[in-house]
């Protein structure tokens, strides 16, 4: 399949799994996982209409962002992959949304950064829905305490929530993750937060964000409400490590 055949797919499953839950295409953002993959193939991608791109690690997305501004003007970077805290200060400006924040130390450290740049920075909150130890992101258990001291960071805008399935056979097997997932999101955006408190940076309205489903489940994620899916290998085709 050509690049557009493979997005074209894609889109058109995206809008089946869509048609099946009853909601609208438009709740979804589709993004594109250009990690390993050459400046050409986004700069491709980019020319057939994708314009959110992901990328795991900082510098191929600093490299790719520096690349590509002139060329790829109206562009969407995101951040999904595990953030080391000295990377924080190249990352968030050029990231849209960081989806990896799992923990109040690198909370703070984003903090500290972007209120040096004078931004706020949309970031969601990683969960380690399936309790795998080769995974990052936060236990379901430890969700609202860092949430609670996350909104106290007038420079982080938490958007929502992004989990990474296990890698399964049958896509029907991490329904009950992603069903989870969403769960926990409207546990968080409808919960009254004590306005007792001073110094709460959280607007229920700009929690909006369920980041979650990847090339082998995202049809199940979207019918259990993601609305953002990352793919990577069924747009641009099998990652070669090699090639840098
Ligand atoms: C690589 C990656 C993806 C995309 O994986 P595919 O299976 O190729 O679609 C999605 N999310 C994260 C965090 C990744 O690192």
């Amino acid at each position: 399949m050509t690049l557009r055949e493979r997005i074209d797919n894609t889109l058109e499953r995206i809008e089946a799994a869509c048609a099946r839950a009853g909601r609208s295409p438009s709740e979804v953002t589709l993004i594109a996982v250009s990690k390993t993959q050459p400046p050409t193939a986004v700069e491709e991608a980019y020319n057939l209409g994708i314009r959110h791109f992901g990328e795991n690690k900082v510098q191929e997305l600093v490299q790719k962002y520096e690349g590509l501004k002139g060329v790829c003007t109206d562009i969407n970077w995101h951040l999904i992959g595990h953030l080391q805290r000295n990377k924080v200060k190249q990352a968030i400006d050029k990231a849209v949304l960081i989806h990896s924040v799992d923990s109040l130390r690198l909370g703070q450290m984003i903090e500290q950064e972007a209120s040096k740049k004078n931004l706020v920075c949309d970031v969601l909150i990683q969960l380690n829905i399936a309790r795998e130890d080769t995974k990052f992101g936060v236990a379901e258990e430890e969700l609202m305490s860092l949430f609670m001291e996350l909104i106290k960071l007038p420079h982080l805008r938490i958007r929502g929530l992004m989990a990474i399935a296990p890698y399964v056979d049958d896509p029907e097997k991490n329904r009950k993750y992603f069903s989870k997932m969403r769960q926990l999101f409207i546990d968080i955006k409808t919960k009254n937060i004590d306005n007792g408190l001073t110094d709460i940076y959280f607007n229920p309205d700009s929690f909006d964000t369920l980041s979650m489903g990847m090339t082998g489940d995202f049809e199940v994620a979207v019918e259990e409400g993601a609305t953002m899916v990352r793919i990577g290998t069924g747009i641009f085709g099998e990652r070669s490590y090699s090639i840098k």
